[in-house]
């Protein structure tokens, strides 16, 4: 019997799947332990890590993205290991993990979009907006869609930071996308675009709108686009106005105050138009060939049993033109190949982090979730310590209880031999590193602060390129 894993000759091997926020505060807990030596291994489905800090994040909000150096400073900590370009279900399964690490972390994000469930949600010219972002933000899967950027007048559903990144980023001018690291034929693209109005449809009223005071703020600040709220539609109606003021909600009042300045200014005559509308639910799509039209529905408010204020359809409809709608209503988590899913929920089901089959019912040892994939995709970047935190925790008591797996061959070597045969163009950290360098100098060269790749072939064959220069030791 061997001893516990934890010790300089005997290693604690974590396998940690996803690269992005969630997985590295679940490895910043990990490293902070002094009493056991730790190995952490990082794979990764793309050659590039930061998950949403990359893909999702909008580009003109940089500031939120510095927060890669923290990443950084963990990926280059003794016992770290990055294998991008490795797909868990592709390169290697469920099983092959639990032949090589002591515990795996799912750090996998909620991959898809949800559903509204209404006619024509399908018509060409309706898109999730997901796929909008990760077009924009220069994301290989989908980097090759096109979007009909002819269309005068868009309507984007939901009221969450999403929905704002979208109708911001569809609102912006050249000069203001050119400063950021929007993917470069998006910026072309924008450019191009006749986009002059801009709907965003909220289901409930101002006092109930996911989205943050600051994204909501920016709509003021564009060069480009008056932000139009008309008094009506800013006021609360009473039963909002009753929680209001019994309740304690400084973001909700925030906004209420931002949206009847904006009311109360009007708009400046800018070529572009971002019109926000509350108490409305699309309930079909409309179109032939394309999308021509979205119907909504006026809501009202009513209390649910939970307190909570919910939207239900009164009989007044209302026909908006639009030719292009993006369904901003929330992520989706994605099941994976041999672990357990909640498909109603799309989360891994667990309990504090740890995996739980419910099919037993009981936590399946060694296995564990973080982020997206275990609380479901709400809250910001910061939301995400915490809970790794929470589930880190969980694994280090598990592992002083040795209620971990007992992996057959748990070194990094037996792993790197097996990897290396099944994925053999992994992307290192230090790989990372190169196409970072690489990014920052296309940018630099045009004026712009990088140029992303988006094709994993591009990235592949630059680092062949540099490897070729410059034999790495072991080649
Ligand atoms: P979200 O914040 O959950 O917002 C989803 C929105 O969709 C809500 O307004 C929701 O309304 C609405 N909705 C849901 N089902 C609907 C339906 N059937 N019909 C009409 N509307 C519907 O989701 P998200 O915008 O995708 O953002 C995900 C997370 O990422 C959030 O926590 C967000 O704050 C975060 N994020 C942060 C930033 C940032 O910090 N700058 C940027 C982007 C994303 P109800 O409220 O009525 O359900």
């Amino acid at each position: 019997m061997t001893s516990q894993p934890g010790t300089p000759g005997n290693p604690l091997r974590v396998v940690i799947v996803g690269s992005g926020p969630s997985g590295f505060y679940a490895a910043d807990f990990l490293q902070k332990q002094t009493d056991l030596t730790i190995e952490i291994d990082m794979l990764e489905r793309l050659p590039t890590p930061y998950g949403l800090v990359r893909g999702g994040v909008a580009p003109d909000h940089p500031k939120i993205k510095s927060v890669t150096k923290v990443y950084d400073k963990i990926a280059t900590s003794p016992g770290f290991r990055f294998y991008g370009n490795v797909t868990l279900g592709e390169d290697l399964t469920h099983d092959d993990l639990l032949r090589y690490y002591h515990a795996i972390i799912y750090a996998v994000g909620a991959q898809t979009d949800r559903q509204m469930g209404i006619p024509g949600e399908d018509l060409p010219g309706s898109h999730p907006a997901t796929e909008f972002v990760g077009w924009y933000n220069a994301h290989p899967d989908f980097r090759d869609l096109t979007f009909d950027l002819n269309a005068e007048r868009v309507a984007v559903i939901g009221n969450g930071n999403v929905a704002m990144d979208v109708a911001r980023i569809l609102a912006s001018m050249r000069d203001e996308l050119a400063k950021t690291d929007i993917a470069d034929y998006a910026l072309e693209a924008l450019s191009r675009s006749r986009v002059r109005e801009v709907y965003l449809l909220g289901r409930r009223g101002p006092a109930q709108a996911a989205f943050t005071n600051p994204e909501l703020k920016e709509f003021g600040e564009l060069e480009g686009a008056d932000v139009v709220v008309t008094a009506e539609e800013a006021e609360l109606d009473p039963l909002s106005s009753a929680a209001m003021v019994a309740g304690d909600d400084r973001m909700a009042e925030r906004n209420v105050q931002t949206l009847l300045r904006f009311a109360a200014e009007g708009p400046a005559g800018k070529p572009r138009r971002i019109i926000m509308r509350f108490l409305v639910s699309p309930v079909e799509i409309i179109g032939t060939d394309r999308v021509e039209a979205i119907k909504i529905v006026k809501n009202e408010l009513y209390q649910a049993d939970d307190g909570s204020l919910r939207p239900r359809p009164t009989d007044q409809t209302e026909i908006l033109p639009v030719d292009l709608v993006f369904r901003s209503i929330g992520y989706m988590g994605v099941a994976l190949p041999g672990v357990p899913f909640d498909a109603r929920k799309g989360v891994i089901p667990n309990a504090q982090g740890r995996v739980i089959d419910p099919s037993v019912p009981a936590t399946v040892p060694g296995e564990y979730v973080v982020g997206w994939i275990k609380r479901g995709p709400s809250g910001i970047i910061g939301t995400n310590k915490p809970d790794s935190y929470e589930t880190a925790g969980m694994l280090l008591e598990d592992a002083r209880a040795g209620k971990l797996i007992e992996p057959a061959e748990p070194t990094r070597e037996a792993f790197e031999a097996f990897i290396r045969r099944q994925q053999p163009e992994i992307v290192s950290f230090e790989d990372w590193e190169l196409l970072n360098q690489a990014e920052l100098a296309n940018g630099a060269a045009v004026g712009r602060p990088r140029i992303k790749f988006s094709r994993v072939e591009d990235m592949l064959g630059v680092l062949a390129q540099h490897h070729e220069q410059a034999p790495q030791a072991g080649d």
